[in-house]
């Protein structure tokens, strides 16, 4: 029999293999068991866990302004007590000693047993403490997972993961674990989420309602990136066009390789430097072995998830200077810190305290507001600009006066280097993401501030539209081609022209094989994509003139809100 449903496709590919349920943001644990002589090291894993997730809660606890004290201190203080609780240090470890159960299936045995203790309470007030239960559970098995990347790689091997939803973090831990492909219920195609799916390649679909609760354990699915659909099927014929599918599409990917060492050069002369976006240090080898002409967008809050404390500055240090050193002389552009909304520290505040995190304090707000963590932030990247060619990029900038601290911050971070004999490099490029309307409107003021501009359409289409990126139920407004959208990117690229800096474009849109005609004829020449988007951006490139986009798409821009404006569009974009 086959079932089949819809959701929002997140990358255009099709993946087979068997479902795997993740519950609550907890990865669904499988009985395992071991042998004797580990069940010593399976009760110190569990202990280190859950002193962990301690240190995570309280560090939490002391970040909470005292204005909201009482009820999120009593809430958290919840947590604590539970952890501290036999049911949570103790009768887990006594399931490892006398059952031989590994760390997380020892949890899961007692989450078991105390939602039912839970589920027969008459007090509903009583019942609903299960939440919480299961809130410390899977704080525990976080860090259980954390320690065992490695060893969990073999499970979901090939699987298909289905979520409620799932934040970035946890998908940076799915990342190396070769999963086939992601459902979430949840979730918009340009939430980190989606981004990091596509980032691996990975076949994703979002939005596709009820999937946990349809889908089950273990059955056979194939999931349609390109379609936006989600099958449940075990007969052969369908099977069998799909694997065709995948065939055809490795068989476009191989001929794409073919472009790795050709320069993205239009018909017309016109260079285009396609750089990559990257997440982690080890994401530079996909970088160089397409041959992109650096890193566009180094995302450098990943290093700072999935993790009890924050890295210090040598350990950020050591992870900048492998990507700059990596990159062997081409340039890359780091990106401070872009935390919040829905990039959450584990031990981070923000989660209970912000209403409207997307609005909050995000990026170089929270970083201004905390120096603590941005001190040795900056004192790590400028460090790592003795390295190679690295440029500082400020993301979520909305006011000037934003520009003017981090340029006295970045000052007082050099000289207190100087202090220290540590080496920095001179004339540093200093540049800001484009990515608040209000920064769009005001481009001319900030080109003239700064070294260089990058448009991160991802959050510029999300605040212009008023639609949140990760809800699914507005994702239908998401619409980077509407006519004020690209009006805003027309006024960036056009104040990069006039005050002669460099413009670039790091959001999905530049990475989309859709829109590079529109973009390349509104005078962007510098896009920044996902490594895996690379090279069908160059074939598009390559077969464009960008003199005649030119024309036709300033044709189309100066009549976007005459009646047949989307005609033209849908024919500049066609013609990728
Ligand atoms: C963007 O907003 O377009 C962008 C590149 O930043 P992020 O997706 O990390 O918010
Ligand atoms: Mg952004």
């Amino acid at each position: 029999m086959t079932f089949s449903c819809s959701g929002i496709g997140v990358t255009p590919g099709i993946a087979i293999g068997n479902a795997h349920l993740l519950q609550r943001g907890l990865i669904e644990v499988s009985p395992r068991f071991v042998p004797f002589n580990q069940i010593a090291n399976e009760i110190d894993r569990y202990r280190q866990a859950v002193a962990s997730a301690r240190r995570s809660l309280s560090t939490v606890e002391k970040k909470i302004p005292r204005s909201t004290w009482s009820e999120i201190a009593s809430f958290i203080d919840t947590h604590l007590l539970m952890l501290a609780d036999a049911a949570l240090s103790e009768v887990p470890i006594d399931f490892i000693r006398e059952q031989n159960c590994a760390a997380e299936w020892a949890l899961q045995l007692q989450r078991d047993a105390l939602v039912k203790v839970f589920d027969a309470m008459d007090d509903p007030y009583l019942r609903s403490r299960k939440d919480d239960v299961d809130h410390v559970i899977t704080h525990i098995q976080k860090f259980l997972l954390q320690k065992k990347k490695g060893e969990d790689s073999a499970d979901l091997q090939g699987r298909i993961i289905i979520a409620q939803d799932l934040a970035p973090a946890d998908t940076i831990l799915l990342k190396h674990q070769g999963v086939a492909g992601f459902v979430t219920e949840g979730g918009g195609p340009m939430s980190h989420t989606a981004i990091l799916a596509r980032g691996l390649g990975i076949p994703a679909l979002v939005g596709v309602h009820h999937a946990t609760q349809i889908l089950r354990q273990g059955e056979r699915l194939i999931v349609d990136g390109k379609q936006g659909t989600l099958l449940a099927t075990d007969e052969k014929s369908i099977l069998d066009h799909y694997r065709n599918l995948i065939r055809k599409s490795e068989q476009r990917a191989t001929s794409l390789l073919m472009l790795i060492k050709k320069p993205a050069i239009t018909l017309d002369g016109e260079t285009a430097q396609l750089m990559a976006n990257i997440e982690l240090p080890e994401d530079i080898e996909a970088t160089r072995s397409l041959s992109a002409d650096g890193v566009g967008l180094y995302r450098t809050e990943y290093l700072f998830m999935n993790r009890s404390g924050t890295p210090d500055e040598e350990e950020q240090f050591t992870a900048y200077s492998q990507a700059v050193e990596g990159l062997n002389g081409l340039p890359i552009t780091i990106r401070t810190l872009d935390l919040g909304a829905d990039k959450r520290l584990d031990n981070c505040s923000q989660e209970s305290t912000t209403c409207n995190p997307a609005l909050g304090l995000r990026a170089i707000r929270l970083c201004l507001k905390e120096p603590k963590l941005f001190r040795p932030h900056l004192r790590a990247i400028l460090r790592a600009t003795a390295l190679g060619p690295v440029k500082i990029m400020i993301p979520m900038l909305s006011n000037l006066q934003e520009v003017y601290q981090i340029k006295a911050m970045l000052q007082e971070t050099k000289e207190s280097l100087t202090r220290d004999g540590l080496d920095y490099a001179d004339n540093i490029c200093v540049g800001g993401m484009i990515e608040v309307p209000a920064a769009a409107l005001a481009a001319d003021a900030f080109a003239r501030e700064l070294d260089f501009l990058s448009i991160g359409t991802n959050d510029l289409v999300q605040y212009t539209l008023a639609i949140d990126r990760i809800d699914d139920e507005v994702n239908y407004l998401y619409d980077p081609l509407h006519p004020s959208v690209l009006r805003l990117i027309q006024m960036v690229i056009d104040a990069g022209k006039r005050h002669n800096i460099p413009i670039s474009m790091c959001g999905e849109m530049a990475g989309d094989p859709r829109y590079i005609p529109l973009l390349l004829g509104m005078g962007l020449r510098e896009f920044s994509m996902q490594p895996g988007s690379l090279l069908e951006v160059k074939r598009v490139v390559r077969s464009l003139d960008a003199a005649s986009l030119a024309k036709q798409v300033g044709r189309m821009m100066r009549n976007i809100d005459k009646p047949n404006a989307l005609d033209a569009l849908s024919l500049i974009c066609n013609q990728y």
